[in-house]
């Protein structure tokens, strides 16, 4: 690790306060309704202190952790992508004048400055991915623009992946890429017993830590974080190792995909919580006035059934299709799309997946196939 800067625990609200005063919205994490969720933030008394987590294939809960760190724990089934790909969102509305006449007004990108603390390595790992869908590509889109240039990002390396996190075999985690000009995160954080290591990754981050009395960090401070890292990096699951994508495609027609959909509920949590997924339908509202009506873009899964409706037809049917479509885009073409896997690692798919379907393992049984 690179040398650092350092502060004590209790300096934590001089950088809220910080950021506060310049104008920053702030959202951090905290404990709601037994998980981990991120929401408006004013005092570090709000962030979950002294919280761990404990995951597994279906399973959340919240436990006193064994530190009195704040962020002893993994991740909620939130990740940032909320705060840049809204869950629901007016983009236009149409209006009828007197004279029959039809006019459109687009709504307006919120410009507002937001700080998130808190965020991931495979969060951040997740946005970049978002961000070449939304912002590299032929069209940009200028709502997720809008918030992208908006927001301030300080990430928390992870000392406590949980059992289904699997970050480390993906690339994508436990400790933020540090190298500066990784357009992630602008601070990183690595919280150790009493006091947290302070880095900036972007000129903005800079300046926020000039704001801070920081203290040049020690070689034990170094070592400290070197151990944490290593802890963290060993992890229960990870991704196989053969070449997933072409597996994947070479078996479409496996009885596997029938299998997981004798388990699977096409309920679309998976999804919902995966911070890459970006898939979403668009609907008219029309007005009880019959002369105004507006236009929404809203999250959708490939779970759902309308999602595949195209002119008469769902093409797929069958749990078993919509099974297939999302293990083989997230991990094979999404190759082709964007020159990657879509998976960071995060393990929420597991955690929140009702019936504790684990990717992991639907990927390992093909692995199994190919030793058949
Ligand atoms: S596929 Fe699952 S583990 Fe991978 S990024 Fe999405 S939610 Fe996380
Ligand atoms: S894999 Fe799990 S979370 Fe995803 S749709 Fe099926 S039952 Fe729901």
């Amino acid at each position: 690790m690179k040398p650092g800067y350092y502060f004590q625990s209790d300096l934590l609200q001089l950088l809220l306060d910080n950021l506060l005063r310049d104008g920053y919205t702030c959202i951090g994490p905290q404990v709601r309704d037994g998980a981990i969720i991120f929401d408006r933030i004013t005092s570090v008394a709000q962030l979950p202190h002294g919280v761990s987590d404990e995951q597994a294939p279906g399973s959340y809960s919240l436990n006193h952790s064994t530190t009195s760190k704040y962020f002893d724990w993994a991740n909620g089934p939130q990740a940032i992508k909320p705060l840049l790909f809204a869950p629901r969102e007016k983009l236009w509305q149409s209006a009828q004048s007197v004279d029959g006449q039809i006019s459109f007004k687009t709504s307006e990108p919120d410009l507002k400055p937001m700080a998130v603390i808190g965020a991931r390595a495979c969060d951040i790992a997740a946005m970049k991915i978002q961000d070449q869908h939304f912002l590299q590509q032929q069209f940009v889109d200028p709502y997720y623009r809008a918030r992208r240039e908006n927001l301030l990002i300080i990430a928390v390396n992870c000392a406590r992946p949980a059992d289904t996190c699997f970050c480390h075999s993906t690339g994508d985690g436990p400790f933020v890429d540090d190298s500066v000009d990784s357009n992630g995160a602008d601070i990183v954080l690595t919280e150790l017993q009493d006091g947290f290591l302070i880095e900036a990754h972007s000129n903005q981050g800079k300046k926020i830590l000039k704001g801070l009395p920081l203290h040049d960090s020690t070689k034990q401070h170094l070592e400290e974080s070197e151990s944490i890292k290593s802890g963290a990096s060993k992890q229960n699951r990870q991704l196989p190792k053969f070449d997933i994508k072409s597996r994947l495609f070479n078996e479409l027609n496996d009885e596997a995909w029938h299998a997981i959909a004798t388990k699977c509920l096409s309920c679309g949590n998976c999804t919902s919580v995966c911070p890459t997924c970006f898939c979403h339908s668009e609907n008219d509202v029309p007005e009880l006035d019959g002369k105004t009506s507006s236009h929404y873009r809203e999250w959708d899964s490939c779970f759902s059934q309308g999602h595949s409706y195209i002119h008469g037809i769902t093409i797929r049917s069958e749990t078993s299709q919509r099974y297939r479509q999302w293990l083989t885009h997230k991990f094979a073409s999404w190759f082709d799309q964007y020159g990657r896997s879509g998976c960071v690692g995060c393990g929420r798919c597991i955690t929140w997946c009702p019936v504790g379907i684990d990717v992991t393992e639907s990927l390992a049984h093909f692995e199994e196939r190919r030793r058949d």
